[in-house]
């Protein structure tokens, strides 16, 4: 029996964290608990703070996890207030001027040369657009002809 439990053990490769629970620390294997706490992260090189951010804290050496789910919330948060400091556009603003125009996602990236999945990021939040390229989708917005004149000059 034990020379059996032996070899079992060693043709499984001894990997540590794949034996853990998901609920315990990544550093010290000691159950995480839930928690609440503010957060920092950078936008564009920017530190912001998040207030409020779930997610799981050690009690033992005071490791900090988020979940997948908690990690992209965060991020998401974080992006929507360095939008909100700066007066930049949120996702549901750039989506309602690209569908007002008529323009999928990636007509609209091509129209302001940017890459093919840019627009998409902006509008769910994943990613922040700069002051410039606020200044250009506002134009859009706000000046007739100015789409106009992004088809002449397209790549
Ligand atoms: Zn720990």
């Amino acid at each position: 029996m034990k020379r059996a439990d032996k070899s079992a053990r060693r043709k499984t490769p001894s990997r540590r964290a794949a034996i853990l629970p998901d609920d315990a620390c990544p550093t010290c294997g000691t159950m995480m608990r839930e928690a609440r706490a503010t957060l920092h992260t950078p936008v564009d090189g920017e530190d912001v703070a998040v207030p409020d951010v779930p997610h799981f804290k050690c009690p033992k050496c005071r490791e900090q996890v988020l979940t997948y789910t908690q990690a992209r919330r965060f991020e998401e948060d974080a992006i929507a207030l360095y939008r909100k400091k700066y007066g930049l556009l949120s996702g549901d603003q750039i989506r309602a001027i690209r569908e007002r125009n008529n323009l999928t996602q990636v007509e609209l990236a091509r129209l302001l040369r940017l890459g093919p999945n840019t627009i998409s990021r902006w509008e769910s939040g994943r990613n922040v657009q700069t002051a410039a390229l606020d200044v250009l989708l506002r134009l859009i917005r706000d000046l007739p002809g100015s789409l106009d004149y992004l088809r002449d000059h397209a790549a």
